[in-house]
């Protein structure tokens, strides 16, 4: 069988073809001269399957699409209260490259904007390091997260630097306030080359995927982010990841994203999926019109709005049911708030026969913490009540679980488990 996957998302790009509105960024010379035709759209899901489609293997630089990666790196090496000591997390509203700060607290806004990011990139490596380790850290970050070598496009960034007065002044204003100790030109270089770090559009799928997966790279499978880093990082892409297109993106997209001036664009589904588009084009946001297109398309199509969530939870228990004297209760699914709230809802209203119960889990694909807690403290208020409870739990999925009247989760091979497996 042959996925249908490609084929859609080839539908996607076609729509949105057509297309010429906009123009390449010109305040960099390099990218003033750059092809405004690619066209690259790749998806990459928790789980590691790749799609990609069109200009999928062209290289461009990933500019401000680098910065919730650095962000998460800073999170990750220096911990929540240095960063934020360095970095607000308020959307500003404002343009990416404007020259602003808190008025209070004298820090910039988000990571998100220049200034956040000019001041974030100085956290990588120690505030002693040179620019070029700095950056060699952050590029090997990067290829990580790419799972392959990424490069630098020295030229680009040299480019860029000739025009980066803007950048520069930024730089000053951090040094005045001391949010960054390095010269302005250091640390404009440093963060220019941060800019400049090449990928295609699988590539950025793929680290967006990583993100979306709380850390760990769902094609290698290395651990390279703690989850609260990643959610941290999605959170302020949410907010302020499209700069002064945040609001409108959040409601007509709905997904946590960051666009690059190289017209690379990252979407982010947490637990579920990384979207990379590539078109060079851009609005007067700086934001790439077809891959802004392209989401929309997509995010009603997929049904992917973060704020549609389906409905969750409501068939998490299966059934009840009596099994010789026995009180059979099954969970299904993911246990969450949600989940357990209807389970314990259920099982409240329900009139257990018999002395024994047995929770069956063996269908459960996750618990997590809450649902955990609600569930065993479901359990401990069942047996106070009289019952004898046990858990069918094969795969052992509550295996290092105690509970809080002491009790362990076990797996019950004296009760005819096999008759459990088979009855639906
Ligand atoms: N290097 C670019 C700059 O600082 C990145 C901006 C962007 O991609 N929005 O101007």
């Amino acid at each position: 069988m042959q996925s249908p996957i490609p084929g859609y998302l080839e539908t996607i790009l076609d729509s949105v073809r057509a297309d010429t509105s906009g123009h390449v960024a010109d305040y960099i010379p390099e990218l003033a001269d750059s092809d405004p035709k690619p066209l690259g759209l790749a998806m990459c899901t928790f789980g590691g399957n790749l799609y990609s489609v069109g200009d999928d293997g062209t290289e461009f630089t990933i500019q401000s699409v680098s910065k919730p990666f650095v962000y998460a790196l800073a999170l990750q090496r220096r911990g929540w209260n240095k960063v934020q000591q360095t970095v607000g997390t308020e959307p500003s509203g404002e343009a990416f490259n404007e020259l602003s700060l808190d008025r209070n607290t004298k820090r910039p806004m988000n990571p998100m904007i220049n200034a956040g990011a000019i001041a974030v990139n100085q956290l990588i490596n120690g505030e002693d390091s040179s620019v070029e380790d700095r950056v060699e850290e952050i590029r090997e970050f990067f290829s990580a997260l790419a799972g392959r070598e990424l490069s630098i496009n020295r030229a680009l960034c040299e480019s860029e630097l000739e025009t980066a007065d803007r950048n520069l002044s930024i730089a000053h204003m951090l040094r005045n306030y001391d949010v960054i100790q390095d010269a302005a030109h250091d640390a404009v270089r440093s963060y220019t080359l941060q800019c400049a770090i090449e990928v295609d559009v699988r590539d950025l799928a793929i680290m967006s995927a990583t993100l979306a997966n709380g850390g760990v790279q769902p094609i290698t499978g290395q651990k390279i982010l703690n989850p609260d880093v990643c959610r941290m990082a999605l959170a302020v892409m949410a907010s302020a990841g499209m700069y002064d297109a945040a609001g409108r993106w959040m409601t007509t997209v709905g997904i946590p994203a960051k666009s690059g001036v190289g017209g690379g664009l990252i979407g982010t589904l947490p637990g579920q999926l990384g979207i990379a588009t590539f078109s060079p084009r851009l609005d007067i946001q700086g934001n790439s019109v077809r891959g802004v297109k392209i989401f929309q398309k997509l995010s009603k199509d997929m049904g992917l709005h973060l704020m549609a969530a389906e409905p969750q939870g409501e068939y998490a228990l299966r059934n009840i049911h009596t099994e010789g004297q026995d009180s059979v209760i099954r969970l299904q699914g993911k246990v969450n708030f949600p989940a357990a709230e209807s389970i314990l809802d259920e099982m409240v209203d329900h009139d257990f026969t018999g002395q024994r119960l047995v929770l069956d889990i063996s269908r459960v694909s996750s618990f997590n913490r809450m649902g955990r807690r609600l569930i065993k403290e479901g359990l401990r208020s069942l047996r106070e009540e009289g019952f004898e409870v046990a858990i069918y739990d094969p795969e052992d999925i509550l295996k290092d679980l105690q509970y809080s009247d002491g009790t362990e989760a076990e797996t019950l091979g004296s009760l005819e488990s096999r008759s459990l497996e088979e009855k639906d």
